[in-house]
């Protein structure tokens, strides 16, 4: 039996639709982007969708309008793919990490309010959230929660922060299309959000990304940012500001927009298979599992176990390919990955809850097209490689 790590839901109808686009001889800035932006929009329940070339591409220019600039600072996750602290380094700006929550690895909202208490207040008090090698004083300009794994960050707590400091709130919402937090969706938050679609996500486009917001002047800027600086009402070749291309394509659009209207079957389908682990992986006391499917706002990106902190993660990982089963360690923390070691000149402990779950967390096989038996036959082979460790640890 192979078992794929992750994969993509692609019908018919998806390849109908990009099909469609390649012999409609419109393959940039046509009709497909607009009706997914709308598509999207409903979704996250806010006024614009402005789709780009990735989920990364999205969040930078969320933060250019925030005004996040060289030596500005942005509280953030150091749990959380690298791409939500990368967008910050591409304005030069600093990341201001704070721990995450051991039992959803989001950022804890507690620290997220002290850590922009010191920032305004300055001086000592600041630097000691301030990264290692950063130089005072810093201006707070956003707050970037990371909503991980498809569980929201507390978003009240956090908006209730950004608020007090009256600074812009911004949602690394890519692993989380589809999810709630007390009934509100993912994306309508904060300022403006970001969904992405590379293939492992909930749905796909390829390569791809969705910013959504229901400020105007955002949209507009957006739009702007997205291709190459130009104004609505711009010449073709007149450009009001410095712009990137960010633009996505009308095929992955088409793709998108089969993909968006279907996508309360992808989730439910998703559901669906983190129920069948529930299930078989309740039982077993070595490990902490995710919240029951029916229990929770979650939408499922990926299936992440913690094991024990004694348990070689890497011996369970190697015997789980023995049978066949692929499986990924997620997060390595992102302070301490070797170029933001170098820059900021972080340290291992200083954010040891991030770093705890980035030593015991194993994502198994997820995706909505898995079936049954092999949902059992990864439990089944993952049951074996912990009681192997356990008798390793007897000795
Ligand atoms: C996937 C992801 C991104 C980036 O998406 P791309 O489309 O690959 O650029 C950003 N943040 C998080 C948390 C993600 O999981």
């Amino acid at each position: 039996m192979t078992i794929p790590m992750s994969g993509a839901d692609i019908g018919d109808a998806e390849v109908d639709a990009v099909v469609g686009v390649l012999r409609s001889g419109a393959l940039s800035i046509g009709p497909q982007v607009e009706l997914f932006e709308a598509a999207a929009a409903k979704v996250a329940n806010t006024s614009h969708g402005i789709a780009v070339s990735s989920g990364t591409a999205g969040l930078h220019l969320g933060l250019i309008a925030a005004g996040v600039t060289p030596g500005t600072a942005v509280i953030t996750s150091p749990f959380s793919f690298v791409a939500s602290t990368n967008v910050i380094l591409y304005e030069d700006a600093i990341p201001v990490f704070v721990d995450v929550q051991g039992t959803t690895g989001n950022i804890d909202p507690q620290l997220v309010a002290q850590a922009a208490d010191a920032l305004a207040a300055g001086g000592v008090v600041a630097s000691e959230w301030l990264p290692p090698n950063a130089v005072t004083p810093v201006v707070l300009k956003t707050i970037l929660p990371v909503h991980v794994y498809g569980e929201m960050a507390d978003m009240t707590s956090i908006s209730a922060t950004a608020k007090r400091h009256a600074v812009t709130l911004m949602e690394d919402a890519c692993e989380a299309l589809g999810a709630r937090n007390d009934g509100s969706p993912a994306g309508s938050c904060g300022d403006a959000a970001v969904f992405a679609f590379y293939p492992n996500k909930q749905m796909t486009t390829g390569e791809g990304g969705m910013i959504v917001t229901s400020r105007d002047d955002w949209a507009a800027l957006f739009r702007s940012l997205r291709n190459q600086g130009r104004d609505v009402h711009d010449a073709w070749l007149r450009h009001s500001r410095l712009g990137y291309n960010y633009r996505l394509d009308e095929m992955s659009a088409a793709l998108g927009l089969v993909q968006i209207r279907r996508i309360e079957e992808l989730l439910a389908n998703r559901a669906r298979v983190a129920g069948w682990y529930h299930d078989r992986l309740s039982g077993i006391d070595e490990i902490v599992i995710p919240p029951r499917p029916s229990a929770s706002e979650r939408s499922w990106f990926v299936y992440v176990v913690q094991l024990g902190d004694d348990v070689d993660r890497d011996q369970v990982m190697r015997e789980l390919q023995d049978r066949g089963v692929p499986s990924r360690s997620y997060f390595e923390p992102i302070h301490l990955q070797p170029y933001i070691r170098e820059r900021f000149g972080y340290r291992p402990g200083m954010y040891p809850v991030a770093e705890r779950l980035g030593r015991i967390s194993l994502a198994l096989p997820f995706s909505g097209t898995l079936r049954e038996a092999q949902v059992e036959h990864v439990c089944g082979a993952l049951r074996a490689a912990l009681s192997s460790s356990d008798r390793r640890r007897q000795g």
